[in-house]
């Protein structure tokens, strides 16, 4: 009976120390987390993460600045497309005030908290009514150089006009936004978002020279930034070759009365590329035909 008990607790002892030195099966590995593929990964990381980013705005702002007071003394001076202003007043200068016009969206606030969210989220494709929320929220941080030059145009006398393409019931929120961060919002009619009555000029689309033209009534425009085209003047034909025909005319603004700023995320240059596809792989695929090799 003692032997057998011994036996008993013997082989249980033995069995624990043989378990204990047997090589465990290891574990099947985890699973590595699954990143959504994004096309605007690289892009968005740009806006954020590089400090050339903030140089390039840093840079435009600041040489527009410099040269601000001379277009400001200089009473035939305008940045408004010859065209637009000549539906105005028959292209007179006499008597306005003067102003800058300066686009919204990636020109003086950064977006790209929302873009970064939308990529993070796994849906690549943009989201309007995700847009319209983070607008909202009006915490939209100020581009480098944008409040220096707002301010400093404010403080000579230069009226500062703000048209986007942000819908027209957010323009409280817009305005707020703007206000936050600083900058000097005078007054409702200093915001002219999509949708804004245009008397007497019929808009087309999202196009922003009637709410230009809306302002040369009232304004000479002694400089226009923005991040797309448009911004500056309104493109008839958004392809490549008609986007490069209608800058043509005006080479010489660029950097003078026109300011343009970096978009890779998103924009009508985009749009230009790959016009007409209506998937992502589609667009895909437009986007890698456009690639230039040689
Ligand atoms: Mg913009």
């Amino acid at each position: 009976m003692y032997k057998s008990i011994a036996f008993a607790c013997a082989a249980a002892l033995c069995l624990a120390g043989c378990a204990a030195q047997m090589p465990k099966t290891p574990p099947p590995a985890a699973a590595a987390p699954q990143l959504a593929a994004d096309d605007s990964l690289y892009a968005t990381l740009w806006q954020q993460g590089a400090l050339e980013h903030d140089l390039v705005y840093s840079e435009v702002y600041r040489d527009a600045q410099s040269k601000l007071l001379r277009a400001l003394h200089d009473p035939h001076w305008d940045a408004l497309p010859k065209s637009e202003r000549a539906a105005v007043r028959h292209g007179s200068l006499r008597g306005l005030k003067p102003a800058v016009v300066l686009d919204i969206d990636e020109t003086v606030l950064d977006n790209s908290p929302q873009q970064a969210r939308l990529i993070k989220s796994g849906k690549p494709e943009f989201d309007n009514d995700a847009f319209n929320a983070w607008i909202r929220e009006a915490d939209a941080k100020p581009l480098p150089g944008a409040l220096e030059f707002t301010r400093y145009a404010a403080a000579h006398g230069v009226r500062v006009i703000f048209i986007s393409n942000r819908p027209r019931d957010l323009t409280d929120a817009t305005i707020e936004n703007l206000k936050r961060d600083g900058f000097p919002i005078t007054s409702e009619g200093d915001v002219l978002n999509l949708g804004t009555p245009t008397p007497g000029c019929e808009a087309k689309g999202s196009n922003k020279g009637c709410r230009r033209e809306l302002v040369a009534r009232q304004y000479r425009v002694l400089m226009e930034f923005g991040d797309q085209l448009g911004d500056f003047l309104d493109v008839a034909d958004n392809t490549p070759q008609g986007r490069r025909a209608a800058i043509e005319p005006y080479r010489d603004w660029i950097g003078e009365r026109w300011f343009a700023l970096p978009n890779p995320v998103y924009g009508a240059w985009l749009n230009a590329l790959d016009d007409g596809a209506k998937t992502p792989h589609d667009k895909r695929a437009a986007e890698h035909a456009a690639l230039v090799t040689q």
